[in-house]
């Protein structure tokens, strides 16, 4: 699954040059050297090598971090931080087990889907009766967290009544170019479900036919909390929904999911990395999809003036795409001006947010002042986690732009 020893090797490749510390976004808004991917990994590979004991001091330290891969990917000595943090959080679970909370949602409801959606459907109604959070009305406190006073500070949009399963209708296509297999992913299916029903009324114009397979969390918050044994039987259970269904391509319009699906998923299937290698090679994104696969670009037209990109880390650095997005929105006609560090993190992170809601916030300042000062009428970005983070981010500054995922602009802006 993960090859311990081989990460505790990677981490000692740093020459601690603090090359990182101009880079990572939770060093600038805390200026701690602790926090610092230098910092962390000395203590991940002593944690690899189970050297160091686990103490809640050394389990924050390896929380502390977004995953970004923006440290990695200008790494001098090639000491690729993500990935040991995330390897060093494996070997503490294996090791220590999840703390209470973290084990419950992640091995008890997050993995069950049936459970999760009834979670889900509680919390719906419950959430009617918690406070909105201070600062931006249309969300609310994280009920689970404000329960145990955990964080009263993490709060999340409205849960919809109507889930994207509820509403998804299949549309049959005469001669189909190719069959889609959608993967959804749980924001898209329980708080944003308008970005699925986008994405299948663009794919259905086209001339594509769109399936929704069954399927499951595609496991990047459990994941992200290194218990990857878990995570290793949802994508089993993933991999195996999906090849019921005969299809040409799996595509998503939430980065996380697919960089979960293509660098995940064969990571955590050691005993079947064959047949997660073949699903894998089927994943992409949409942007990806509808620019390789697609004549769209001919069709689209926009009346929008002014419109920035935020590119998610999970997109950009974890599956190396940054052109088709911005190639389709200058499609469509609108002016795109590009927001200072349009790669920096936007403070989700998965549970970094829940964890380090102050943090989260700071460097969500820092990329809601970016957005600002493009003075853009819009805010586009290819993540739905992205979206509901920099949703809030906007929100809580009364800022004047809309924020919107490029597939769904693309479906306004598409004149077929
Ligand atoms: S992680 Fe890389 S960039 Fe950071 S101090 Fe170590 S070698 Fe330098
Ligand atoms: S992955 Fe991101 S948050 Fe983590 S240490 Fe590197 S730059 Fe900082």
């Amino acid at each position: 699954m993960y090859d311990l020893k081989s990460y505790a090797e990677l981490a000692a490749r740093c020459s601690r040059c603090g090359s990182c510390s101009t880079i990572c976004p939770v060093f600038q808004v805390s200026r701690q050297e602790s926090l610092l991917a230098r910092g962390k990994l000395h203590l991940a590979e002593n944690v690899l090598l189970g050297k160091q004991n686990l103490n809640a001091e050394v389990e924050k330290r390896l929380n502390a971090c977004l995953l970004c891969a923006a440290c990695s990917k200008s790494c001098p000595s090639k000491a690729e931080a993500d990935k040991i943090i995330l390897a060093a959080r494996a070997a503490a679970v294996k090791k220590h087990g999840l703390p209470f909370l973290k084990n419950l949602a992640f091995k008890h409801v997050v993995p069950m889907r049936n459970r999760f959606e009834w979670s889900l459907k509680a919390l719906a109604v419950m959430q009617k009766y918690l406070p909105a959070d201070q600062y931006a009305g249309s969300f609310y406190r994280h009920l689970p967290f404000s329960i145990l006073n955990f964080s009263s500070k993490v709060a999340i949009p409205k849960l919809v009544k109507n889930s994207l399963s509820a509403q998804w209708q299949e549309v049959k296509v005469q001669r189909p170019k190719a069959r889609i297999a959608f993967f959804s992913g749980c924001l898209t299916e329980f708080i944003y479900p308008e970005i699925g029903l986008a994405l299948q009324s663009v794919l259905t114009k086209l001339g594509f036919e769109v399936v929704k397979p069954r399927q499951n969390c595609c496991s990047t918050p459990v994941i992200m909390s290194g218990e990857i044994e878990v995570a290793g039987e949802m994508a089993e259970e993933n991999i195996r929904h999906f090849l019921n269904e005969d299809f040409d391509y799996i595509v998503t319009a939430c980065a996380s999911c697919g960089s979960a699906l293509k660098n995940h998923y064969p990571q955590l299937l050691d005993d079947n990395e064959t047949a997660a290698d073949d699903f894998s090679a089927y994943v992409m994104d949409i942007n990806e999809f509808l620019v390789k696969h697609t004549k769209i670009t001919e069709y689209l037209d926009s009346n929008i003036r002014k419109i920035t990109y935020h590119d998610p880390c999970h997109l950009a650095r974890h599956q190396l795409i940054t052109g088709e997005p911005r190639q389709l929105i200058q499609a469509t006609g609108i002016n795109l001006v590009e927001m200072e560090a349009s790669d920096r993190c936007c403070g989700n992170g998965g549970t970094f947010s829940i964890y380090y809601p102050e943090l989260s916030e700071k460097i969500l300042d820092l990329k809601t002042r970016s957005i600002i000062a493009t003075e853009a009428d819009y805010l586009a970005t290819a993540c739905p986690g992205c979206l509901m983070q920099m949703r809030r981010g906007l929100a809580k500054r009364k800022a004047p732009q809309k924020a919107i995922h490029t597939i769904e602009l693309i479906n306004q802006a598409l004149k077929l």
